[in-house]
């Protein structure tokens, strides 16, 4: 087997062997093993200089058994259709164990934002928002930021909307910044949701969160916020490292002056004496969390992980064969669609928000993240104890089992 495979397709595998082992009908792995649609897309930019270039983008809507399709939309070089069709399957799996009223999805423009000047990264976005237009609306598909988007890329795409519609729809997508309707707390959703994760791991292991140490890979919004909420809660930041750079510190790094001079230099390069970020694997730790890219943890990468737990902020951060010798190495892997599912979460407060013209206080929206994300990893904990196997099925037997019973009440099948 090749490590760096299509993850659709042990996707698609381990879906296939909870409906077998839950013994629901065939049908319900028919359903989930493609998406509802994908749509691509041909996106014109004029460049500052007054040449047109073309992108292209997508978007996939894996399932719209639960509600409308949610997920975000990624700027990156290596989008392509496979990719963003896998991310909506994890989407539909994460909402589902989150219990939220949504489907999967995601999007995505194969571009490398950062070859963009400010006014052709809006100008993407808003012609990224006319192509999709027609897939898209508050009870349809729902976008949010994803990998090198955030608030102001939501921001222009709200506007673009509105335009196009003729009226203002702030529930269309979520991640906006707060002055537009935007729910508190958004930003930091994600990297809350990994530390309660973590924080509930560390409970049912018997760790001291004081006298553990994590190491994270990737320090955008996810990383940074996750790595800032553990050092507020005095657990060591030992290791961070992000495309450019790695920065070890054995008894604890500064993580926000880490965050600072990332504000101000863009990546952690120069920063203290950074070194190969290839190297972070080796470094000794109580916690992993990568939370990067896909096919981060392989074959390769996992037998140097010494870590009792690994906490996949990221989406797809193991390949199969990487989860396998996890598995036999003993550490506890928290999923990804548990692990980083916060970000949706508060998305979900987000949507219910504008849908009743209402704005919760911070401490509102942390409180419910904090009650439900615990009670998800509870009942993930509890099933990987009936089942006696990983976090990871268990997540997905949960997911699963909820899509086959709404597939019966819908009467997809019988
Ligand atoms: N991009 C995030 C994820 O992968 C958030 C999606 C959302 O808020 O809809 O879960």
């Amino acid at each position: 087997m090749v490590d760096n495979q299509n993850p659709t397709d042990w996707l698609k595998r381990q879906i296939n062997e909870v409906v077998e082992e839950l013994e629901l009908s065939p049908s319900v792995y028919q359903i989930l093993k493609n998406p509802k649609h994908c749509i691509t897309v041909s996106i014109t930019l004029e460049r500052d200089d007054g040449s047109v270039e073309t992108y292209t983008g997508y978007r996939s809507v894996h399932s719209n058994l639960l509600g409308p399709g949610k997920g975000g939309i990624r700027f990156h070089k290596d989008v392509n259709e496979q990719e963003v069709i896998a991310l909506s399957m994890w989407m539909t799996l994460k909402t589902s164990i989150l219990k939220l009223p949504f489907g999967g999805a995601k999007g995505g423009i194969t571009v490398d934002p950062r070859e963009l000047s400010r006014k052709e990264l809006q100008q993407l976005s808003r012609q990224y928002i006319q192509d999709i237009e027609p897939v898209i609306g508050p009870q349809k598909d729902i976008p949010a930021p994803d990998v090198n988007t955030d608030g102001r890329v939501m921001g222009w795409m709200m506007d673009e909307f509105y335009k196009l519609r003729g009226r203002n729809i702030p529930g269309f997508i979520t991640g906006k910044p707060p002055v537009v309707g935007g729910s508190e707390g958004r930003v930091e959703a994600t990297g809350r949701g990994v530390v309660i994760n973590i924080l509930e791991a560390m409970k049912k292991l018997d760790m001291d969160p004081q006298q553990s140490s994590v190491a994270i890979q990737g320090f955008g919004n996810v990383g940074s916020v996750t790595a800032a909420t553990l050092y507020e809660k005095g657990v060591k930041v030992v290791a961070a490292s992000d495309i450019d750079a790695l920065v070890t510190d054995p008894n604890g790094l500064n993580v926000p002056e880490m965050v600072k001079y990332v504000e101000a230099n863009g990546s952690l390069k120069g920063y203290a004496d950074d070194k190969n970020p290839d190297d972070l694997f080796d470094v000794e730790c109580d916690v992993f969390i990568p939370s990067a890219l896909e096919n981060q943890i392989t074959e390769e990468t996992a037998p140097k992980i010494k870590a009792k737990i690994v906490a996949e902020a990221a989406n797809g951060p193991t390949t199969e064969k990487g989860d396998e010798i996890l598995n036999e190495n003993g550490v506890f892997v928290i999923p990804d669609i548990l692990c980083n599912a916060g970000g949706v979460m508060v998305s979900a407060f987000e949507w219910m928000q504008n849908d009743s013209h209402d704005h919760w206080a911070e401490k509102v929206v942390n409180e419910r993240l904090e009650k439900d994300m615990s009670s998800a990893f509870l009942e993930v904990y509890d099933m990987r104890n009936h089942i006696d196997k990983s976090m990871r099925h268990a997540a997905y037997y949960l997911a699963v089992k909820r899509l086959g019973d709404a597939m019966i009440v819908r009467g997809w099948i019988d």
